[in-house]
C-alpha cells in the first residue's frame, strides 16, 4: 500500500513507519519536526517537513491507499497548562487532515488513540466498552478526535481503526524513544542507569496497589506497531474500530524499577515523591478484541524484554 504516515519522525511514529517498509509498504512521512527528529525517519521513506494540517490536502491529492495519524501533542501535564496548544495542534490539525481524506477520497485511516481517554476506570482490566471519562486535556483531545473519525466513517464512508495504546515502551532496532524533555518511567529509570540522573521519583507509594506505586501495562512497541499493520488490512469502509493494545498484565513502578536493575546491573536509587496530578492508580488493558477480530498475537510481552530494548537502545546512542 501507499501510505501517509503523520508524525513519523517520533518514537512511535518511526517504529511503524519502519514496520511498514519492512513489509514492503510505499511510506512518505510528513512532521514538523516540533518533538519529532529527522534521523529517525526511516530510510527509504520520502520525508516531508511540514505543518500536517497545511501539507495534508497537497500530499493526499498525490493518491494514497491510507493514512496513519501518529502526529500529536502528548505530554499529560502540558496538556492541562495549556490546553490550548493540545486541541488546536491535536483536534483542529486532526480535522484538517479528515477533511483533506474526505477530499481525496484516502479509504483507510489508522489513528493513535490513547488509554487516557478512559480516565480513572470502574473495572481493570479496562475493556473498549468502558465509559471514557478523560481526566485530562491530552485524553479529552484524543478522544474528540475519535468522535470525529466515528462522523466521518459513517458520513463519508472512510475505514477508520483508532488503536488506544497503554504504556509503550521499547525500541525496535534503531528506532526508539529519545523525547526533549521525558517524563516517561521506563526512559527515566534508564536514564538513571546511565549515571544521566541521580535517582529515580516514585509519584507516590501510597495508592491502593499492591505494593502502594501505580501499576501500569506495558506493551513493546514493536508489537504495538504490528498491530498498525493489522489494522491497516483489516479497514472496512463506513466503520469506525476500537481496539485497545495492552497485554494484560499490571506492573508497579516498583516492580519496573527492579527489572531495570536486573536488566542495566545498575543500583538505580529510587526515592518516594508526592503523587502526580491526573494518575489514575492502575491502567491495565483487556486487548480481547484486538486479538479476536485483528488475529494480534504481542510475541514481545515479557516486561525484561522489554527494558533491555529499551536499553540496547538507548547505549547505542549514547555511544553515539
Ligand atoms: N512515574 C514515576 N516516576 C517518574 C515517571 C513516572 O513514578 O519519573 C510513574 C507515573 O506516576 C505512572 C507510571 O510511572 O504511574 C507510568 O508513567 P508514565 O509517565 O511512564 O506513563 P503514563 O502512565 O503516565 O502514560
Amino acid at each position: 500500500m501507499k501510505l501517509l504516515v503523520t508524525g513519523g519522525a517520533g518514537y512511535v511514529g518511526s517504529v511503524c513507519a519502519a514496520r511498514l517498509l519492512e513489509n514492503g509498504h510505499e511510506v512518505t512521512v510528513v512532521d514538523d519536526l516540533s518533538t519529532g527528529h529527522a534521523d529517525a525517519v526511516p530510510p527509504g521513506s520520502t520525508f516531508v517537513q511540514a505543518d500536517i494540517a497545511e501539507a495534508a490536502g497537497d500530499l493526499l491529492a498525490d493518491g494514497y491507499d491510507g493514512v496513519l495519524h501518529f502526529a500529536a501533542k502528548s505530554l499529560v501535564g502540558e496538556s492541562m497548562q495549556d490546553p490550548h496548544k493540545y486541541w488546536q495542534g491535536n483536534v483542529l490539525t486532526s480535522l484538517r487532515l479528515l477533511e483533506a481524506v474526505r477530499e481525496h477520497g484516502t479509504p483507510r485511516l489508522v489513528f493513535s488513540s490513547t488509554a487516557a481517554t478512559y480516565g480513572e476506570p470502574d473495572t481493570v482490566p479496562i475493556p473498549e466498552t468502558a465509559p471514557a471519562r478523560p481526566t485530562n486535556t491530552y485524553g479529552a483531545t484524543k478522544l474528540a478526535i475519535d468522535h470525529a473519525i466515528s462522523s466521518y466513517a459513517t458520513a463519508h464512508g472512510l475505514g477508520a481503526v483508532s488503536l488506544r495504546y497503554f504504556n509503550v515502551a521499547g525500541a525496535h532496532g534503531a528506532f526508539g524513544e529519545r523525547h526533549t524533555v521525558e517524563t516517561h518511567l521506563i526512559p527515566i529509570v534508564l536514564q538513571v542507569a546511565l549515571d544521566q540522573r541521580e535517582q529515580v521519583q516514585m509519584y507516590g507509594d501510597d495508592w491502593p496497589t499492591e505494593d502502594g506505586t501505580c501499576v501500569r501495562d506495558y506493551i513493546h512497541v514493536t508489537d504495538l506497531a504490528d498491530a498498525h499493520l493489522l489494522a491497516l488490512d483489516n479497514a472496512r469502509p463506513g466503520e469506525h474500530r476500537i481496539y485497545n493494545l495492552g497485554n494484560g498484565t499490571g506492573f508497579s513502578v516498583q516492580q519496573v524499577i527492579e527489572t531495570c536493575r536486573a536488566v542495566t546491573g545498575h543500583p538505580i536509587p529510587a526515592a518516594v515523591a508526592p503523587r502526580r496530578a491526573g494518575d489514575p492508580a492502575t491502567l491495565v488493558a483487556a486487548s480481547d478484541r484486538a486479538r479476536e477480530e485483528l488475529s494480534w498475537k504481542p510475541k514481545l510481552a515479557d516486561l525484561s524484554t522489554i527494558v533491555r530494548d529499551a536499553w540496547d537502545f538507548t547505549r547505542a546512542r549514547q555511544q553515539g
